[in-house]
């Protein structure tokens, strides 16, 4: 059996079970949590996630190094960003246009039952001055992904115009990147058993009864998020890819389930980046530079989650939206997307964000927070799908650039 129907099988019966243990059994589910699934799940996370910040560096740096050309970068960078903006915000417009249509918040919901902390989500001003570490090593041990990816992309600047001088540090990282890329073949083979245990999880501790209560809000996500896929990324990947939209999702699947479990882009991104250069045939400096960034800034899933949820909260407490506020929403939506960190649940807790920019009340929260286990499981597979599309196209748009300046070349 391949890898990738191991990885379906396990999620699957994770499934199974989680329906059992969550139906049959729900006396009997803490302690299977505790004792089995919830190890198995974590240590698998734990194999992934230790990858995660040498991958980044390693990746980054030779992605960079590779685009010694600093118009070539300069292009693939600003393709990179207009392409992560632009589909963010046909995300939320889709996700908008679908609540207000079905209208999820009209109906009873119960106001007292929503208690959430309102935590303060970081000002974005802050994030994105962040981004420039003072010191590089603290930022690696702290995993903030935003400096690590700067202070790669420095010293990747750094060895492409450095040129032959710094071939060592090159071979250095060129072998790193094989070690690291070997490890992640050798996890991927936990990856079942590790789907397994965290669906489980996830399944048996959500109350079935909660999800039924939300159910439209549910099934609304679940649509946009699903037409995202399809018409969004589905005509990019046909129209700008040159691939069949099927195919591309076929080779990709792997790295969405391992998505789908971990609820993670971040620990995703190792297997996401092996599975665009292995199979969807992406250059190594191409998948280097543009995924670890869009796994960092780049959610398409969260940002719909967090329009839904919006109109949701809106519609629950009666309060009409106007044109001006759905644009504060999708401007909102957008900043708190790219401040999401790749982990889970972190999603909601910038949705504080959104909704304070429009006057609803943050505590709202506590009613989607019993469904939002498994839409985060959903939205992760999205966000990156968003970033791997965005690999595909740059791709291909610089073969064609290659192809027309040696035709150029040859015509001169
Ligand atoms: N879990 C999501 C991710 O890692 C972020 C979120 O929406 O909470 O992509």
């Amino acid at each position: 059996m391949t890898l990738t129907k191991k990885i379906l099988l396990g999620m699957f019966l994770g499934i199974i079970v989680g329906i059992f243990l969550n139906l049959v059994t729900p006396q009997a589910y803490p302690t299977i949590e505790t004792y089995i699934l919830s190890p198995v799940g974590k240590i698998f996370i734990s194999l992934i996630k230790l990858l995660v910040v040498p991958i980044v560096i390693v990746s980054i740096i030779l992605g960079t190094a590779g685009i010694s050309d600093p118009k070539k970068l300069g292009r693939i960078g600003t393709k990179t960003i207009v392409f992560f903006l632009t589909t963010t915000a046909i995300a939320l417009t889709l996700a908008i246009g679908l609540a207000t249509l079905f209208q999820p918040g009209v109906g009873n919901f119960q106001l007292e039952g929503a208690q959430f902390e309102g935590k303060e989500a970081p000002p974005i001003v802050d994030t994105l001055l962040n981004i420039v570490p003072t010191n590089p090593f603290e930022a690696m041990t702290e995993g903030n992904m935003l400096q690590v990816i700067f202070f790669s992309i420095l010293v990747g600047f750094a060895i492409s115009q450095l040129q032959g001088r710094v071939k060592l540090v090159v071979d250095f990282l060129d072998q790193a990147n094989d070690i690291l890329m070997f490890l992640v073949g050798v996890i991927m083979k936990l990856a079942p058993y590790g789907a397994f245990a965290l669906i489980a999880v996830a399944i048996g501790g959500q109350g079935i009864d909660a999800i039924l209560a939300m159910a439209k809000y549910f099934g609304i996500v679940l649509l946009a998020l699903f037409a995202h896929l399809v018409i969004t990324y589905g005509s990019a990947v046909a129209m700008f890819g040159k691939t069949n939209p099927i195919t591309f999702i076929k080779n990709f699947s792997p790295a969405l389930a391992v998505a789908f479990s971990t609820s993670s882009s971040s620990a995703t991104l190792p297997v996401s980046m092996d599975v665009a250069q292995k199979k969807l045939n992406i250059p190594k400096s191409i998948s280097g530079f543009v995924q670890p960034l869009g796994a960092t800034i780049n959610m398409d899933g969260t940002a719909i989650m967090q329009g839904v949820a919006t109109i949701f909260i809106a519609q629950v407490y009666a309060v009409d939206l106007s044109m001006g506020d759905l644009l504060t929403v999708v401007l909102t939506a957008t900043l708190a997307s790219i401040g999401t960190a790749g982990v889970p649940g972190v999603g909601l807790i910038m949705l504080s964000m959104v909704l304070t920019s429009i006057g609803l009340p943050v505590e709202a929260i506590g009613l989607i927070l019993g469904v939002d286990r498994l839409l985060d499981m959903t939205r992760t597979a999205v966000n990156i799908t968003g970033d791997a599309t965005c690999a595909l196209m740059i791709a291909k748009g610089e073969e064609r650039h290659a192809e027309s300046y040696s035709e150029a070349i040859a015509e001169s």
